[in-house]
């Protein structure tokens, strides 16, 4: 959605209802991103104050198991038709033409919201990096072998 922020920067006390969605074109989010809020001109200065909210798939960073998750990102700009130097941070966000692409906001946002790694639960044990199996589910075959702590609890054993 795009809007015309040009009343909204000429008068003090305009405001703009944000209720709307819109799909994104990435497999990752699995539902339309819903956007509520508004953009409003409050003593001279514009802003938007407003909520996404959508859900989004993502493998577990160790286990690879296919995740779905809920996001609320908070969408909360100050729009200025130019920019100076200071203004230079995200908190800013330059509006040519005095047209907002309001989708193009959200989803900067709703990305830089996203964690990177994603586990699907803080313990997750991960896969076995030599036979692939879910350590979630129990210790695999190698591990055992694999492990010299195991080879030098056999040798005390043993008595070697
Ligand atoms: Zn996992
Ligand atoms: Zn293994």
């Amino acid at each position: 959605m795009r809007i015309d922020l040009l009343p909204v920067f000429d008068k003090e006390g305009e405001r703009v209802e944000l209720d709307y969605s819109f799909e994104q074109d990435d497999e990752s989010f699995v539902t339309p991103v819903s956007v509520t809020g508004f953009v409003e001109n409050r003593t001279g200065i514009v802003r938007i104050s407003a909520a996404a909210k959508f859900d989004y798939a993502a493998p577990c960073a160790r286990c690879n198991k296919p995740l779905l998750r809920h996001a609320t990102v908070p969408v909360k700009h100050i729009l200025v038709s130019e920019l100076s130097e200071e203004d230079d941070s995200d908190e800013f966000i330059l509006v040519e033409d005095r047209k907002l692409d309001v989708d193009a906001l959200v989803c900067e946002d709703a990305y830089l919201s996203i964690p990177y790694r994603l586990l699907c639960k803080p313990d997750c044990k991960g896969l076995c990096p030599q036979c692939g199996a879910d350590l979630n589910e129990g210790p695999c075959r190698c591990e055992k072998a694999a492990d010299p702590r195991w080879d030098a609890l056999k040798d005390l054993l043993n008595g070697t």
